[in-house]
């Protein structure tokens, strides 16, 4: 029974009243934890319960579950070893490494817990409790409200819950997540361990085999698995990195079957699926694929072009390059196979075919279109707005990202402002709670920054604004420009830029953190000039955006209202980084005419793929261990050999990385890694013909940490014997 809109307010609708009489089926779906009393988990062939699963008052799989690095991991022991992805602990293994010690090329092993190495930046989230908030947020929020004032409103409120949740319970962080749009939120309380170490991580050429050539495919030969460390204080509380600290005590740690599983067996992950946008319309649909991510995919080639360009020649300068190249190569291979998924499936019209029924519907009830007539065209109104604006909008977003010069100077800039505010009413990036996280990226962006570098990607930005329409410059790069020929103009401009810097070491990093904007101008830096040249513009759109944000989420939670009026299917949230579980079974798929794609790649497939060319080389120890037969228990019993990915039928997306893949008892049989590229489509549109998650095989991860890399210490913690 849905709550009804009355009055044209919008109703704050608790979470579970979405689905209420609503049939759940259990193949699309990432069931918030709230919902996990409604699945019949025996049929699904689950042998844990739903409080096996989430039990609010006891310990349950859930305790287990973390977020790192953006992405998912979970507990092994109950000495806080972490099991997560090689390419999440990617920027960790990165930031240790140095020309001499090549962790990343080379892996890294800790012989002893001493020599577990501080990863640097890095968190480790664990849920601790979750509320809805829903009447919090809206109550009395009018729907003629100002959109901007409407968006601001929400904003304040979420920040005022976070203060007075983060006030009562010192220690824990956070956070409001939006459900569906304009109509539910849940607070989430989490806990934030601070002191995260290596422990052990392959060679590169085993956790990225197959590199971005293999990324987002089947069959995949990948390692892509690593093992971390949480630390706490000698208290048990969380604290930064101290040699002190002691391994943290999780409240639950996955049991690790080293038997895995075979096709067709039961398979479940609970994680932190990032974003869907199931929700949307097709208006949406249309911007994404016909502005915002061709844009995207275009302008992270030529970056990542320019970037291995400058790097060729020095491991140096490489080091600093590689998560940010395999980031920007990541997101473009996966828009590319969006691209190819939403015009293969037509989706743009099928939404829009949708839409019109819908529209239809609602038009046939004049009470229905009373309210809900015009949902449908002012959606689209601020979507032709989006489209018309996006020219300029996108280049200012990118130019901004593309130099970290420019990235810092922006944030000094911004943060000098936001700080004379009240910290409720700063922009989130600037509110004290968040001030580590700045700092952190700041420091990033100073160890890798490479100028020759900053210089071919900032000024190829430049050279876009510089072209752009009459209508939409950029007043900040025409001050640049001054109507002459722009390529000599921004060459000068970043020669000197480049050469004048000021802000260029923590030390100075540190001393401009605490300055006010006129002290940060009197500096004389000219990329805290720019900065401030564009601050207005930046401003502008930040205001454009509140306006539309405003809009789409009273209009969205009409149209999900209206959705929910007509059909009776399963209406579960897009995916919004808060807890998920998903599950289905061990299962290949064809994803052309006559082709068959079957459930496990083995480790000889590792061998005959190994040209000795990048990416496909591999350590000699690795193949000769594979053509002596050294399987160890870990041998899959009907394949004779060591299975080293698997594919399953769960629904998931970015940031579900790294989760642990759970067979039907909720033991850890695989860590979830990617998807084919059929299935990047899996955001907007899920199908079980074509929807395939790929995890990595417990086996494969065992046989590589123990027989391969000898770090049998690390077995013997989980209670494996090789
Ligand atoms: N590779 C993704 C991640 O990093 C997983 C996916 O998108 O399927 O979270």
């Amino acid at each position: 029974m849905l709550i009804r809109v009355r009055n044209l307010l919008i109703a704050a609708v608790p979470f579970a009243a979405l689905l209420l009489g609503a049939s759940l089926t259990a193949d699309e779906g990432m069931y918030p934890i709230s919902e996990l009393g409604r699945l019949d988990l025996r049929a699904k062939g689950l042998q844990v319960s739903a409080s096996d699963l989430y039990n609010p008052n006891g310990v349950s799989l859930v305790d287990a579950i973390v977020q790192v690095g953006g992405c998912t991991g979970a507990f092994v022991s109950p000495d806080g070893l972490i099991l997560t992805n090689h390419h999440c602990a990617f920027g960790a293994v990165q930031a240790a490494s140095t020309a001499q010690h090549d962790y990343l090329t080379d892996g890294f092993f800790a012989a002893t817990r001493e020599g577990e190495l501080p990863a640097r930046g890095y968190t480790v989230r664990i849920t601790e409790s979750y509320r809805d908030v829903s009447s919090t947020v809206l109550d009395g929020l009018a729907d003629e409200m100002d959109p901007t004032e409407r968006a601001r409103a929400i904003e304040q409120r979420t920040k005022a819950i976070v203060a007075e949740t983060e006030a009562a319970q010192p220690g824990k962080r956070a956070e409001v997540a939006e459900m569906f749009a304009g109509k539910t939120y849940v607070l989430f309380v989490y806990t934030y361990l601070r002191d995260i170490r290596l422990v052990y991580v392959p060679p590169r050429a085993i956790g990225e085999f197959g590199g971005e050539n293999d990324n987002w495919m089947w069959p995949r030969h990948t390692g892509d698995f690593s093992f971390m460390r949480a630390y706490v204080g000698s208290d048990g509380k969380p604290a930064p990195h101290a040699p002190a600290n002691v391994p943290y005590t999780p409240r639950r740690f996955l049991k690790v079957n080293p038997d895995g599983v075979k096709e067709g067996d039961a398979v479940f992950v609970l994680g932190y699926p990032g974003r869907t946008y199931r929700h949307r319309t097709s208006h949406y649909l249309a911007y994404e694929r016909l502005v915002r991510m061709p844009f995207v995919a275009d302008l992270n080639a030529s970056q990542i072009e320019t970037m291995e360009t400058l790097g060729a020649s020095s491991r140096e300068i490489a080091l600093k390059h590689d998560a940010r190249i395999k980031g920007l190569a990541n997101v473009m291979k996966n828009y590319r196979g969006k691209l190819r998924g939403i015009d293969r499936l037509d989706l743009v019209k099928r939404w829009q075919q949708d839409e019109a029924a819908l529209q239809a519907f609602v038009d046939a009830d004049p009470e229905l279109k009373a309210r809900y007539g015009e949902v449908l065209p002012g959606i689209g109104r601020v979507y032709q707005e989006t489209v018309r604006q996006a020219p300029s909008e996108l280049v200012l977003g990118a130019l901004r990202a593309s130099s970290l010069r420019l990235t810092n100077a922006y944030r000094l800039y911004e943060g000098a402002i936001e700080r004379q505010k009240p910290d409720l009413q700063r922009e989130a990036a600037y509110m004290d709670r968040n001030s580590a996280q700045l700092l952190e990226s700041m420091r990033q962006a100073l160890r890798d920054f490479h100028a020759p570098t900053d210089r071919a990607l900032l000024g190829e930005l430049l050279r876009r604004a510089a072209a752009l329409p009459q209508d939409q410059r950029i007043p900040a790069v025409d001050a640049i420009v001054k109507g002459g020929d722009a390529g000599p103009a921004i060459d000068r401009f970043l020669d000197q830029a480049l050469a004048n810097a000021k802000v260029t070491d923590e030390a100075s990093l540190q001393a401009a953190l605490s300055k006010s904007p006129e002290a940060l101008e009197q500096l004389g830096d000219p990329w805290i000039g720019f900065a401030r040249a564009l601050y207005p513009t930046f401003r502008a759109l930040r205001e454009t955006q509140q306006r539309r944000e405003g809009t789409l989420s009273r209009l969205q939670a009409l149209y999900v209202d209206a959705k929910q009026r007509r059909q009776s299917a399963a209406f579960l949230p897009d995916a919004n980084g808060t807890l998920r579980l998903t599950l289905g079974r061990v299962r290949g798929y064809s994803p052309a005419d006559a082709v068959v794609h079957l459930p496990f790649t083995t480790l000889h497939g590792v061998v005959d793929k190994t040209t000795g060319t990048e990416p496909f080389t591999s350590p000699a120890r690795l193949v000769e261990l594979a053509r002596e037969g050294a399987y160890g228990r870990f041998a899959h019993p009907a394949l004779g050999d060591v299975p080293v990915a698997m594919l399953y039928d769960l629904d998931t997306t970015g940031g579900n990385s790294g989760s642990p893949v759970m067979n039907a008892r909720g033991e850890l049989i695989g860590v979830n890694f990617d998807r084919t590229f059929d299935a990047t489509i899996n955001d907007y549109a899920w199908s079980e013909s074509y929807s395939r998650s790929i995890g990595v095989d417990v086996r494969y991860v065992l046989w590589v940490t123990g027989t391969f890399g000898g770090a049998t210490r690390v077995l013997q913690e989980m209670g494996i014997t090789p």
